[in-house]
């Protein structure tokens, strides 16, 4: 499990991936242990459908969609391709300026992108504007994996309504951290990611709107009512599924204002991205001006806190993000808190930090 214990390093890097839940880590070990492959007709075929079935079914009722609308995936990116593939078929793709590389890739780069304000948030008034030219499909996050920052779902799917447009919800950041609901959210479609939940990583699923159908992106046997083609990878889901059972977050807003409370008092020019923004309780994207956020990343790890700039997805990266950039932002370290946060994490974050920039106003000096 990722270390977060006092006496080991502090992970904050929740939104590159979640310590493993018990519980997830236990219905994985099960399903690896019972065996046998859901498309088999014999009885250990049976029993490894009736754990892809429950895992289905919790999915559902946990996200709000019909069972029979939950296609189960290899992971996040994978259901967002599925996804923006099927629904983009005759119509405009508009893509969120900030969106996750997994969506802009899928969206291709004849998507029009869609701006965001300075906090983050999509700008409404452009969106009306591209999708009363022709019918779109709406490529918009329900939260951003580098701020936090969520966007303005009602107004989003009112403008939907409106216009006849399909919305594709990347939910990946916001599930298991804020209440989701598709039929509640207006979306069309919404995809999750198991290792965001705390379960293992390797699964994801796509959830539809009743009548959606999509195709799959690699033909094979038939599964998932021939919309993904291969076996399902049927621990990892097991384990999806039982995290998004338990996956809350809500308590670790305190946690995290918090830390942006210290980092403000030790350091006055630091900027908190989106901070006038809705966001996740978890998340906080901290800029100290004029230090790279690079230099932070390592000297946090030096110091035994592990935190990442920008992005951790595309590792190796470094430099100001895409997303930091549409928001008119300098580079940055995101520090997210995992669901075993202890109420340490603060003070030992802030300890670290603390020091480090005493450490660099000094050599600049
Ligand atoms: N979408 C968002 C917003 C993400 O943060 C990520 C991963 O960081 C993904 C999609 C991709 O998910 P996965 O790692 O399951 O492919």
């Amino acid at each position: 499990m990722t270390p977060t214990a006092s006496a080991g390093p502090l992970y904050l890097d929740a939104n590159a991936t979640e310590p493993l839940r018990p519980a997830a880590r236990a219905a994985a070990l099960a399903a690896l242990e019972a065996g046998g492959n859901p498309s088999s007709v014999h009885a250990a075929g049976r029993a490894a459908r009736r754990i892809l079935e429950a895992a289905r079914e919790v999915l559902a009722a946990r996200f709000g969609a019909r069972p029979q609308d939950v296609v189960l995936t290899a992971g996040g990116t994978e259901a967002n391709a599925i996804a923006i593939r099927a629904l983009a078929a005759g119509r405009r793709v508009l893509v969120g300026e900030t969106e996750h590389p997994a969506v802009l890739a899928a969206a291709g780069p004849e998507a029009v992108r869609i701006p965001v304000h300075d906090d983050g948030t999509v700008n409404l008034r452009v969106l009306e504007g591209l999708m009363a030219e022709r019918p779109a499909l709406v490529c918009l996050m329900a939260a951003n994996n580098e701020t936090g920052v969520l966007h303005p779902w009602a107004e989003v799917a009112d403008l939907c309504r409106k216009h006849g447009g399909y919305w594709h919800m990347d939910a990946v950041q916001a599930a298991g951290r804020v209440p989701l609901d598709l039929r509640a959210s207006g979306a069309d479609s919404l995809a999750i990611s198991g290792h965001k939940l705390g379960g293992p990583m390797g699964a994801g699923a796509l959830l539809l709107r009743p009548g959606l159908e999509v195709a799959p992106l690699i033909a094979g046997g038939g599964q998932e009512r021939g919309r993904r083609g291969g076996t399902e990878p049927l621990p990892a889901i097991a384990g999806m599924a039982a995290a998004a059972e338990v996956a809350h977050a809500a308590t670790l807003a305190t946690l995290r204002d918090a830390i942006e409370a210290g980092v403000r008092a030790l350091a006055p020019e630091a900027v908190i991205a989106g901070a006038a923004a809705p966001r996740l309780p978890n998340t906080s994207l901290v800029i100290l001006p004029g230090v790279a956020a690079e230099t932070q990343v390592i000297a946090l790890d030096l110091a035994g806190v592990q935190v990442s700039a920008g992005a951790a997805c595309s590792s190796g990266k470094v430099g100001r993000s895409h997303v930091l950039a549409a928001m008119g932002l300098e580079a940055g370290i995101r520090v997210s808190l995992p669901w075993d946060a202890g109420p340490d994490a603060p003070a030992r974050f802030l300890a670290a930090w603390g020091a480090m920039r005493e450490r660099l106003a000094r050599r600049a000096a």
